[in-house]
């Protein structure tokens, strides 16, 4: 009568979600100043004052009917051209704007990636913890999912990444900055991982491509993020706006297709197909217009930092581990119990809402969402303390 496998994920509760409608009660019942909801990676601070203005002058000036129309399915020439003069202009890397397909967000991107790029019997690798969604759009495209585990500092394994590319292999998914963890791959990590990748390819006799999931690109403390297209030839970029701006309610985001990349215009009239396929009609047109007068600007990444410092400092002083995140806004923090599922529900006591790492590929830690108020991470002190307290009792 209808797809069980789509009423199966329909009918599948995230996580996230769940720890996040449980907040949600807490807060109707307990006060929301008295639940630390860190559940979930929605901006907590606005975008630039300079969207706000771009989205009120483009009402006053721009007729609706050709604000709010139709664009090309791939994007408004004027927006595809902006992200493409951004690329080259920001990481030196040449980009064609006939290679930029504007899309509802890094989620649309990377369903037309995985979807674009799969043929009967492909797998895609991803580096766990990995985001869990990559699950939902690699199956849903048909391919199988691989899993390569990564280091201590949760960075590649890349002897683990060569046992598990093989001839299978389809692509590499990368998401620096990562979440769940905040790490940031390096410029020789890239060269290694490059390295690898065309010895790979060379072996299959095809391109393995690189798919680098960049939602969290500029929320970074002190580093900065290599491009990947100036490393490896086979890249095609997942870009968001969700979270440099603060605009994830709204949708949008880009493929960029590397004019380096094998038969890069076929590729793209791939992405163009799985597009239209998926029922991508055209990205959101306003936000086209707001993102492309806005590349570069970003959200205040300081309000993140002060987030980040406040927490890790507490929690790594009072005795928790966790790696220090050098971008993105979560900390992932070793569960004070092997169960991470146990230790969030133990962490509920306390009202911390913690997101156990089991759906993210690895067991024995949680994700703490730190893209919320000051406020909220200055009152959850004493509960990470006394939740703490909880499994190392101190002595009298
Ligand atoms: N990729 C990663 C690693 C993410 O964390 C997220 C969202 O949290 C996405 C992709 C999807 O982002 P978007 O809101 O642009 O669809």
């Amino acid at each position: 009568m209808y797809n069980k496998e789509m009423q199966h994920l329909g009918e599948e509760r995230s996580v996230i979600r769940e720890l996040f409608d449980y907040g949600s009660l807490r807060k109707q019942a307990v006060g929301s100043e008295n639940v630390f909801d860190f559940s979930i990676g929605n901006p907590s601070v606005p975008a630039p004052a300079f969207v706000q203005e771009e989205i009120r002058r483009l009402i006053d000036t721009v007729p609706p009917e050709a604000l709010h129309g139709y664009t090309p399915a791939a994007g408004a020439p004027e927006a595809r051209k902006a992200v493409a003069d951004y690329i080259e202009r920001e990481f030196g890397a040449p980009m064609s704007e006939d290679l930029v397909y504007m899309t509802c967000g890094a989620s649309a991107s990377l369903a037309i990636i995985t979807a674009a790029l799969y043929e009967e019997g492909d797998e895609f690798v991803v580096l766990a913890p990995f985001f869990p969604e990559y699950r939902v759009f690699v199956e849903g495209a048909g391919a199988t999912l691989v899993v390569a585990p990564t280091d201590e500092r949760f960075h590649p394994d890349f002897h683990a990444l060569e046992q598990v590319i093989t001839r299978r292999t389809k692509a590499v998914i990368l998401n620096s900055p990562n979440n769940p963890t905040g790490a940031v791959i390096s410029g020789e990590e890239l060269k290694t991982l490059a390295v690898l990748l065309e010895k790979k390819s060379a072996e299959k006799g095809e391109p393995i491509f690189l798919i680098a999931d960049e939602p969290y690109r500029e929320l970074v403390y002190g580093v900065t993020v290599p491009f990947p297209m100036n490393y490896y030839r086979d890249t095609v970029v997942c870009y968001s706006f969700s979270k440099s701006l603060s605009l994830a309610g709204e949708r949008i985001g880009y493929v960029a297709v590397s004019p380096k990349c094998r038969e890069a215009k076929s590729l793209f009239a791939a992405v163009c197909g799985a597009g239209r396929r998926l029922g991508y009609v055209c990205a959101p047109a306003l936000f086209q217009r707001v993102c492309a007068a806005a590349l570069g600007r970003v959200s205040d990444v300081g309000k993140y930092r002060e987030n980040r410092d406040i927490l890790y400092d507490f929690l790594t002083k009072t005795g928790y581990e966790c790696m220090p995140p050098e971008g993105a806004f979560y900390l992932f923090v070793k569960a004070l119990e092997p169960d991470a599922v146990a230790f969030s529900e133990r962490a509920k006591k306390h009202e911390l809402l913690l997101v156990p790492s089991d759906s993210f590929g690895v067991t024995g830690y949680v994700r703490i969402s730190y893209c919320v108020s000051r406020a909220t991470i200055e009152r959850s002190l004493p509960a990470f303390r006394d939740l703490y307290e909880e499994y190392h009792p101190r002595s009298c």
